[in-house]
């Protein structure tokens, strides 16, 4: 018998249970990818090109056999499973929004054909963990307190390419045309190696260097002190179960980096739970704070996404962004901070401008992130709580390096000067003076929040 194994955000044969499952059902297997245009067209030039390369190695280590074809889920499984004859068809679950409602549709469309959803891209299923009363939990800690004793004993499945006897998708004309994957996108951005072995490399290798130090490094945006994992947890070529098997242990920096995965599941379930929460305010009284729209808002929005607020931090990172595809956490929620209380932009708009840059880019945890900045989220920062860009710069960043590195017009100061250079004797004249006066946007801010 056959099985079908649509690959969607697990680009891997390593720690694979729906190879497993597909074994239990049949002898051979056929791989499948589809090119869906809904989850494509968002995407963005960035996040397309990557998916490619994962998609080109996942073809590689399956001996070629990947079978890619473009279109509508709900029709081109069912039709690809006629094809070759297949009795079931296998994935990892789905739990976003869009995810969710495909997979419906295609389990309605499979009819006799069994449709098996084995195990999901978290550490734990969206949905599973709630309150002793069934309610889902809205704060973080008492979450990760269960959340821990759940992933007590996840291990590694043990499978590789060789675990299914792969077929040859041209061995049988499998209806919609199938295409190869097609050609990279044009980039701007100086992406990071895709692909499983890539992933693992790179994960090998923080393992060695960074891991026990974690802690204390993991907001030092000068030093490359996290993991930068989280595109290939995006697009599966390593699932966390792997992570957290190498992250056992009592060291501070394993302890921080399971809480770090534990986040990336929590936003999952808040998702699931609250699909909306992409979209909408997570705490609905934020709907009532007054903000900033129009044509002179829009412009502010563009001198942060172009990096030219005269906030050296803020513009260090969204040049960033723009540059290599990823920010770092800290300044993430810097750069956020900024968009909603100083300038007191809507956050989807920045969001949004996430979304389209971002190798990582993560409905999940991109919307979650945002809120939390903006306070709306669940457990959000509160929002008397404003973050400084000059403070965060001279903290995070003590030497001035990752803004000299970013910001080409402040190469030549030296030292943490670099984060005011508008106290220089001499100020550059090719880089901007700080669009907005902190202190009194930090009071404007307050002022919009009280009058709620
Ligand atoms: P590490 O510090 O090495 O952490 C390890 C892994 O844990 C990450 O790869 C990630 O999967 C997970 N993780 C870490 N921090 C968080 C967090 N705060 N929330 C959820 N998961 C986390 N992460 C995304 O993957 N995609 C996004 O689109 C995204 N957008 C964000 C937007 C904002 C405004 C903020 C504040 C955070 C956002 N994050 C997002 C979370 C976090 O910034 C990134 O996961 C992290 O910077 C990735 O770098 P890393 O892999 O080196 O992280």
């Amino acid at each position: 018998s056959t099985a079908v194994v649509w690959f969607r955000r697990d680009l891997r044969v390593h720690d694979q249970p729906m190879f497993l499952a597909a074994k239990e059902r049949a002898t051979k297997a056929l791989a499948l990818f589809v090119l869906d245009p809904t989850l494509l067209e968002p995407a963005g030039p960035r996040r397309t090109a990557f998916l490619f390369r994962c998609l080109r190695a996942l073809d590689d280590d399956l001996g070629g056999r990947l079978l890619v074809v473009k279109g509508d889920p709900a029709d081109v499984v069912p039709r690809i499973a006629q094809a070759v004859g297949a009795d079931s068809v296998h994935v990892a679950g789905d739990f976003g929004p869009y995810g969710r409602q495909r997979d419906e549709a295609v389990e309605k469309a499979l009819g006799d054909v069994e449709f098996v959803r084995t195990g999901s891209p978290y550490l734990t299923l969206p949905g599973s963990i709630t309150k002793s009363d069934g309610d889902p939990y809205k704060v973080f800690t008492p979450f990760s307190r269960e959340w821990t004793k759940r992933v007590a004993d996840a291990a590694p499945a043990v499978t590789d390419a060789g675990t299914l006897s792969w077929m040859d998708p041209g061995e049988k004309d499998g209806g919609p045309r199938a295409v190869r994957v097609p050609d990279d996108p044009a980039v701007d951005a100086e992406l990071p190696a895709a692909g499983e072995k890539a992933a693992r490399e790179n994960w090998e290798a923080f393992v060695d260097e960074h891991l026990t130090d974690y802690d204390d490094m993991r907001n030092r945006p000068d030093r490359p002190g996290t993991s930068r994992m989280s595109m290939h947890l995006k697009y599966g070529t390593v699932h966390p179960r792997t992570l957290l098997a190498d992250a056992r242990g009592t060291g501070t920096g394993a302890a921080s980096f399971r809480n770090e995965l534990c986040f990336r599941d929590f936003y999952a379930h808040v998702l699931w739970w609250y699909p909306r929460s992409a979209r909408e305010n997570f705490d609905p009284k934020f709907d009532r704070i007054p903000l900033d729209t129009g044509k002179a808002a829009e412009e502010r929005f563009r001198a942060w996404q172009e990096g030219r607020t005269g906030f050296p931090a803020v513009d260090a990172a969204m040049r960033q962004l723009q540059g290599e595809a990823w920010m770092h956490n800290r300044m993430r929620m810097t750069v956020a901070s900024f968009l909603v209380k100083d300038l007191h932009l809507p956050w989807w708009w920045g969001a949004r401008h996430f979304l389209n840059l971002l190798v990582d880019g993560d409905l999940a945890s991109n919307q979650h992130g945002w809120q939390w900045s903006a306070g709306s989220g669940t457990d959000a920062a509160p929002y008397f709580r404003v973050f400084n860009p000059v403070t965060q710069g001279e903290r995070f960043d003590p030497q001035g390096d990752y803004v000299r590195r970013w910001v080409p017009e402040l190469a030549g100061i030296e030292g943490k000067k670099v984060h005011q250079p508008w106290k220089l004797d001499q100020p550059p004249t090719d880089y901007p003076a700080p669009m907005v006066d902190h202190k009194a946007e930090r009071l404007e801010a307050l002022d919009r929040f009280n009058r709620l």
